[in-house]
C-alpha cells in the first residue's frame, strides 16, 4: 500500500477529478515512457486537483502545465513523473531537497516516495497555499523554508538527492556542495526556449553528468518575494 491510499473520500474528488481521471492520467504517463511503478502508484493516488485553483480542477488530470498565480506553473505531470523516476533509478534516497516549492505538487509526490523531504520557496504567497495542502493531505514528512533557494538548505546538508523545478543557466555550486558524495541530482538547466533536464550522478568514483531530455521550466531567480 502506497504512501497516500488512505486519503478521504472529500479530497479523492468526482468526476473530472476522480480516482478514473488520475488513473486515465497514470495510463498515459505509461503510454509516454513513464515506467517506475512506485512513481506511477503514489501519482495515482495524489490529487493533483488540491493543488491547483478550484477554477482549473477540471483540468488538473491533462498532461499539461497549469497557472499557480504569481507568473509560476504547477509542472507538467510527465516531468513531475520523469524527474522523479530519475531520482530514483539507481537506489531510493533518503532525504531529498526541492528548490522550487510552487504548488507543492512535486514535493508531495516525492514525500510518497522518499523518507524526508526539505522544500525552498521564494515566493512566500505560493509558500503558503502548498503548506495549508500539506497540511489538509496529513503529509508529516516535509519541511519548507521561504528563501532562495540558490542557496540550498546548507543548514540541513547533506541530502541524497536534490531537485530543482525551476531552471538556472547552470547547476548552482552552492547545491552541488550540499549533495551528498553518492547522491542524485536533477536539475533543468539553460534558458528558456533551450533548456535539457540534467542528471549528476556517482559513477566509477566520480560525478557523471548526463542530458536527459529537452524541458521547459520556469526560470530560477535571485531573491525573495
Ligand atoms: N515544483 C513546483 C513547480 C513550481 S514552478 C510544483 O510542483 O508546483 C517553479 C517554482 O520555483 C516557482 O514557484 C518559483 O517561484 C520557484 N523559484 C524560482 N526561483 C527560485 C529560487 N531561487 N529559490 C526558490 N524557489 C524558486
Amino acid at each position: 500500500m502506497s504512501a497516500y491510499s488512505r486519503l478521504t473520500p472529500e479530497v479523492r474528488g468526482l468526476g473530472m477529478t476522480s480516482q478514473r481521471a488520475r488513473d486515465r492520467l497514470v495510463e498515459r504517463l505509461q503510454g509516454d515512457g513513464i515506467r517506475d511503478s512506485r512513481v506511477l502508484d503514489v501519482m495515482r493516488q495524489l490529487p493533483r486537483h488540491l493543488f491547483v485553483e478550484e477554477a482549473l480542477a477540471t483540468r488538473a488530470y491533462e498532461d499539461t502545465a497549469l497557472p499557480i498565480g504569481q507568473g509560476q506553473t504547477i509542472s507538467q505531470p510527465w516531468v513531475v513523473a520523469r524527474m522523479s523516476e530519475a531520482l530514483l533509478e539507481f537506489g531510493t534516497p533518503r532525504r531529498v531537497l526541492e528548490i522550487g516549492t510552487g504548488s507543492g505538487y512535486q514535493a508531495a509526490v516525492l514525500a510518497g516516495l522518499v523518507e524526508q523531504v526539505h522544500t525552498v520557496e521564494r515566493i512566500e504567497e505560493l509558500l503558503r497555499n502548498a503548506r495549508r495542502r500539506f497540511r489538509k493531505l496529513g503529509i508529516a514528512n516535509i519541511r519548507s523554508k521561504h528563501d532562495d533557494g540558490r542557496l540550498g538548505w546548507p543548514e540541513e546538508a547533506p541530502f541524497d538527492g536534490i531537485v530543482l523545478t525551476a531552471a538556472g543557466a547552470q547547476l548552482e555550486n552552492a547545491l552541488l556542495d550540499q549533495l551528498a558524495p553518492e547522491g542524485v541530482l536533477v536539475a533543468p538547466v539553460g534558458p528558456a526556449g533551450r533548456q535539457q533536464l540534467v542528471r549528476i550522478r556517482p559513477h566509477d568514483g566520480a560525478r557523471l553528468r548526463e542530458v536527459l531530455c529537452p524541458v521547459s521550466f520556469v526560470p530560477l531567480l535571485s531573491g525573495v518575494l
